[in-house]
């Protein structure tokens, strides 16, 4: 029997489970899909888990089932691309004939000291759990600084705000507005809920060292908080650098023009983990899972396999439960929009993600 394993059932891994799924599967292949976890986390959503605006339970989406396909719960240790093996912290090691890496990323700390050690995170499931608990935990008037200003800092500094009345939020940007990529106007709207709201928006912050209750901006300015979440930055997980296969400026692996790793048609690499043309993205890895989908599909009906280019929408984002923003969608030529809708939308977005709506 072959082996066809992906590893990492997130965004691109279920999808790219989805699309395989609906194909006729060869009587000599199986699929194993692979995780740390026993169904898939929404990611996107994180924000509210940590700060106490939606349930464990909300995030979660079953795997597909499917006499085909089996999954393997479990912690990969090692990718051995030379004997085509993955390791595992506990149990046997698995053999692979295809595979797709689509493991995700983590917090890029930017070498800046104490960051690691010091700041809560909301890069995996595991890892929201604990910063809501240190978030939820903190007494009225406590601070809580949320390092980094784009899309995942401003959601959880709305959300926590919404959650926490009593407490005191700060973002500390190293830019010269929040959301520096995208349009002025949407940073202006932005920053105007924030005031609205009481968030306190720091711009033009460097930080130089974080220790146990504070960052420094600088060598000199001691900036104190309770909570220090980072969201200031993103790096594939720690397993792709050991690969020792060509990466980007991002440290995400460069590819062919059928997303496999050069030298080894057998790898592919999705989502977060792949060097895309675009930012990482919940929706640029699905996009990517289909396309695998195709070339592996071609591959099965002996196919030549091609490739679509990968075409995003825009982007949306939440302030809270009751205003949004959106980008890049063409809004009756508007390069964005902002209030209720943006926020209506981005609630549909996620409906249509956990029934697989596409
Ligand atoms: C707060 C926040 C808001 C976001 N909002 C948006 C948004 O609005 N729109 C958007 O498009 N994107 C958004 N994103 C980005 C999006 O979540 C990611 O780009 C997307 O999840 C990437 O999909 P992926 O399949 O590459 O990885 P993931 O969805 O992260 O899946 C990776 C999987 O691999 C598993 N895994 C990792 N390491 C191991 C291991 N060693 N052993 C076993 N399993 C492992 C993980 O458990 C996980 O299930 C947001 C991200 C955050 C943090």
């Amino acid at each position: 029997m072959k082996n066809l394993v992906i590893l990492g059932a997130g965004y691109g891994g279920v999808t790219l489970a989805h699309e395989l799924l609906d194909h006729k599967i060869p009587a000599d292949t199986q699929i194993i899909l692979v995780d740390r976890m026993p169904f898939q986390g929404l990611k996107t959503e994180y924000y509210a888990l940590a700060a106490g605006t939606a349930s464990d339970l909300e995030l979660r989406v079953k795997f597909p089932t499917h006499a085909k396909m089996t999954t393997r719960y479990g912690d990969v240790t090692g990718i051995n691309l030379e004997d085509k093996v993955i390791s595992f912290e506990d149990g046997e090691p698995l053999n692979y004939d295809q595979m797709v890496i689509a493991l995700g990323c983590t917090d890029n700390f930017h070498g800046v000291p104490g960051a690691a050690e010091y700041t809560s995170t909301i890069q995996s499931f595991t890892a929201t759990r604990d910063t809501y608990l240190k978030i939820n935990n903190l007494p009225p008037q406590a601070t809580v600084n949320i390092v980094g200003g784009g899309l995942s800092g401003i959601e959880i500094a709305a959300e926590i705000r919404e959650s926490r009345e009593d407490l005191n939020v700060r973002i500390l940007d190293r830019g010269e507005r929040l959301l520096s990529s995208s349009p002025p106007r949407l940073s202006k709207y932005v920053e105007e809920w924030f005031r609205e709201h009481n968030v306190e928006v720091r711009n033009h912050i460097n930080i130089s060292r974080v220790e146990g209750h504070c960052v420094y901006n600088g060598e000199s300015e001691r900036i104190s908080a309770d909570v220090t979440v980072w969201t200031a930055g993103i790096r594939p997980v720690p397993l792709i650098d050991e690969l020792n296969v060509n990466q980007d400026n991002s440290g995400r692996v460069i590819l062919d023009e059928l997303y496999r790793i050069p030298g080894r048609p057998e790898v592919f690499v999705c989502g977060d983990c792949a060097s895309l043309p675009f930012a990482a993205s919940a929706q640029a890895a699905e996009a990517q899972a289909e396309q695998i989908a195709n070339v592996i599909v071609a591959g099965w009906k002996g196919e030549q396999p091609k490739v679509q280019p990968l075409k995003l929408k825009g982007t949306l984002g939440a302030l809270g439960k009751k205003s949004g923003f959106g980008t890049g969608f063409g809004f009756g030529g508007k390069s964005s929009v902002t209030g209720k809708v943006p926020r209506l939308l981005k609630s549909g977005v996620l409906w249509m993600s956990k029934h697989h709506f596409g």
